[in-house]
Formats: structure tokens, C-alpha cells, sequence
């Protein structure tokens, strides 16, 4: 099967970039014996799970159905091939109905307050869990993005240390194994560091009592450019100075530039909007849609790279590609071509593993683009195909 052969629209996974990562991340765990874990939140695509069970220590959720998925296609995986595999959880709030069943899945839970921790904790420690308190150290170290910084004033993430109280010897402390904090979105070990300097000044005291320390996901690792020595140094001084075991929880670094998203040209549109900033502009609609399958876009919000093209107004001629759903703004970006785009042509845009196909949704019924992966060898194989039943069965009964 080739490009022209794959469904439109379709996600293509690549094995052998997720497996580049994974071995950019098997590096620092090497070199640190710090634990890393896929943070399923941004990549889900479970195919892939047995082979990033074989790298890295495990996966932490956001909930039960993340949790459940973690035991049944990476623990379940690990276990027949007698490797462990370590099944963390941390929401904001859990359930009285589902923490059952969390506890049968997960062997490391984090709390987001006191209350949560002190109304479930008990609990977990009776089932023999490691037990853990998210922490807010209260260091913003990102600009622009306030919807993607758990440090912004306000926040609901994590205890304060203003918040935690002055009490140490109250029961909450008997309780916990680890501090977890997670503050960062696709930053460099700078920030890290940095962060690491405002949970040593608030959270210090606390530090020495601990096992383990969680610090987040949003690290960049596997971006070009990473400074992971520095990241490793940020690793050491944890597990030197407190004699902790280090986790990380990336998502994006798992999956980072390792998938495609497929898109047909349905129409070239004949007006010209000669006003445009960006010069003359065509609109293009495609058979995909940023508001349902790349959310991302419009939320960050971002412009996609697609492969063969350019800047607006860079080569002859340009385009702005939207998707054939009625909300005008559903506008993927402006990218110029040095030939003209026609009905029928396949656009391929990059760096669509991460927070993309599990943040899909079918508004305006839109169909879910399918699930394709390029294995080591290269050839593709469709994993999944979505119909009418997955739109209408998310409204109703099928
Ligand atoms: C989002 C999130 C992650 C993963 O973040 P990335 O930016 O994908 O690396 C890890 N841990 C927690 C608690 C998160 O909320």
C-alpha cells in the first residue's frame, strides 16, 4: 500500500520515528535511572503500546478509561513478556464510583488537594498503592498560553504551599510517597530547572521524606535542540540531594513529529480575495477539518507544517485551506505551492500524533479520519476505519 492507496482522511503513525524517540528517552533513564512514562493524554494509539512498553517503565492516565487502557494493552503486554510496567493515575477529582476500580489498575495514585487526598488515600494505602500530592509551586515559566498553565494565578492544579497549611506531623504526611508537579508545555530543561529551584523553596522541607518526586509532562526531549544534559543534571540533583526516584511523564516527546495526517483537495475555490495581507489567497477546502481533527490549530493556536509547501506569498502561488465543516473559522492555514493545487490532490501534513486523533470529534458528522501505521519495514497497514455508527453512536442509541 502507498500514499495514493490510503484512506482520505487518515492518520499514519510511523513505528520507526515513535521508535527514535523512544530511544532518545531510553537514553536518559540509561544515564540517570530516572522512570519515564508515556502520558496518555496525548498519544492513545495502542497498536503502538507493547512496542513503548519495551522502552519505557510505563504510562500514567487522566482517569479511569486512560488507566484501564494502560492494563489492558501495555501492563497486559509487559507481564507475558515478563517486563513490568508501572500504571500511574492523576485527576483532578476522582469519582467515589470509579476509584474501585483504579485501584485495581494502578499502583501509583496522585492527589490533587488535601481533601481528595485525605477522602481517597486511606484507601490506596490499605490496597498497597504509593501515594502521591501534586503540588503547585506557583513558577510560571511560559508566556502567551495562560489555557496551558496549570501556574497561572487561579489555578486548580496542585496545592499551594500557602494552601498545604503549616501542620507536618497531621495525617496527610503519613500518607504520601511522592510530590508530583507538572507546569510545563513544550519547554526546554531551562524552564524545568527553573521550576525544580521554586519546588526546592516551598516544598523543601518535605522533600527528604519523600520516595519519589513526579515531574510532569511538557518536557520537549526529543525536539532538536533539547538540552538533555541539562534535564539529566535537573534528574541527579533530586536524586542526590534527596535520595529520590525521579519519574517524567511526556507525552509529546513520545510521539513528537512521528505521525501524518492524510487530507484530499475537494474543491479549489475560483474567487480571489486580492485584499488578503497575504497577497492573492485561493480558499481550498480539504476533507479534513481542524475543528474535528486537529483541535489543536485552532486552540493554541498553531499552523501545521504540510509537507511541500511554503510560507504565505514564498512560492507562486497561495492557498488557505480550510475544512468542509460550516464553522468559519475552521481554517488549517495559509501555505503556498509552486504548482496549483487541483481536486483529487493529496496533502500530507506533519508532526499529527500528538493531541490530535484523541481529541477528534464528529461535530457536523464529520467523519474520523482513519488509522493507519507505517511499520519498520515501511508498509502501511490500516489499524482502523471509522463509519456513520461511530458518529451516531456517540448520540444516542445504536
Ligand atoms: C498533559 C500532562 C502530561 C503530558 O504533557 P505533554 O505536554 O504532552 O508532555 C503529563 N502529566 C500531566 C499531569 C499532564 O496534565
Amino acid at each position: 500500500m502507498k500514499w495514493p492507496d490510503l484512506p482520505s482522511p487518515c492518520y499514519v503513525v510511523d513505528e520507526a520515528l515513535i521508535e527514535k524517540n523512544l530511544k532518545v528517552l531510553q537514553g536518559v533513564m540509561e544515564r540517570t535511572g530516572a522512570r519515564i512514562l508515556l502520558a496518555q493524554k496525548a498519544f492513545s494509539m495502542y497498536e503502538l503500546y507493547p512496542l513503548i512498553g519495551e522502552y519505557l517503565c510505563g504510562a500514567t492516565a487522566s482517569g479511569l478509561y486512560e488507566a484501564r487502557l494502560c492494563a489492558e494493552e501495555m501492563a497486559a503486554v509487559s507481564a507475558a513478556g515478563g517486563r513490568s510496567c508501572e500504571n500511574h493515575v492523576f485527576s483532578p477529582a476522582y469519582r467515589e464510583e470509579d476509584f474501585g476500580e483504579i485501584l485495581k489498575y494502578c499502583d501509583h495514585i496522585v492527589f490533587n488537594s488535601r481533601a481528595q487526598a485525605e477522602k481517597f488515600g486511606g484507601r490506596a494505602k490499605a490496597a498497597g498503592k504509593s501515594v502521591g500530592l501534586r503540588i503547585n509551586p506557583e513558577c510560571s515559566t511560559q508566556e502567551g498560553h495562560a489555557i496551558y498553565d496549570p501556574c497561572a494565578p487561579g489555578s486548580r492544579l496542585g496545592v499551594t504551599r500557602g494552601n498545604l497549611g503549616e501542620e507536618r506531623e497531621d495525617g496527610l504526611w503519613s500518607l504520601l510517597d511522592g510530590l508530583h508537579f507538572h507546569t510545563l508545555c513544550e519547554q526546554d530543561s531551562d524552564a524545568l530547572e527553573k521550576t525544580l529551584d521554586a519546588v526546592e523553596e516551598r516544598f523543601g522541607e518535605y522533600l527528604p521524606g519523600m520516595k519519589w518526586i513526579n515531574f510532569g509532562g511538557g518536557h520537549h526531549i526529543t525536539r532538536e535542540g533539547y538540552d538533555i544534559p541539562r534535564l539529566e543534571r535537573c534528574i541527579r540533583r533530586m536524586q542526590e540531594k534527596y535520595g529520590l526516584t525521579v519519574y517524567l511523564e511526556p507525552g509529546e516527546a513520545v510521539a513528537l513529529n512521528a505521525g501524518f495526517l492524510v487530507t484530499e483537495v475537494l474543491e479549489v475555490q475560483e474567487s480571489v480575495w486580492p485584499e488578503s495581507e497575504e497577497g492573492n489567497v485561493c480558499n481550498v477546502i480539504v476533507d479534513t477539518s481542524a475543528a474535528c481533527h486537529m483541535p489543536d490549530v485552532l486552540e493554541m493556536p498553531y499552523r501545521p507544517p504540510l509537507q511541500g509547501s511554503g510560507q504565505p506569498g514564498e512560492k507562486k502561488l497561495t492557498y488557505r485551506l480550510g475544512g468542509p465543516t460550516c464553522l468559519a473559522g475552521d481554517v488549517i492555514g495559509t501555505y503556498s505551492f509552486e504548482e496549483p493545487l487541483a481536486e483529487g490532490d493529496r496533502l500530507v501534513f506533519e508532526d499529527m500524533a500528538i493531541y490530535s486523533m484523541v481529541k477528534n470529534n464528529t461535530f457536523n458528522g464529520m467523519p474520523l479520519p482513519a488509522l493507519v501505521l507505517r511499520n519498520r519495514d515501511g508498509e502501511y497497514r490500516v489499524v482502523k476505519r471509522f463509519g456513520y455508527e461511530d458518529f451516531k453512536g456517540r448520540l444516542g442509541r445504536l
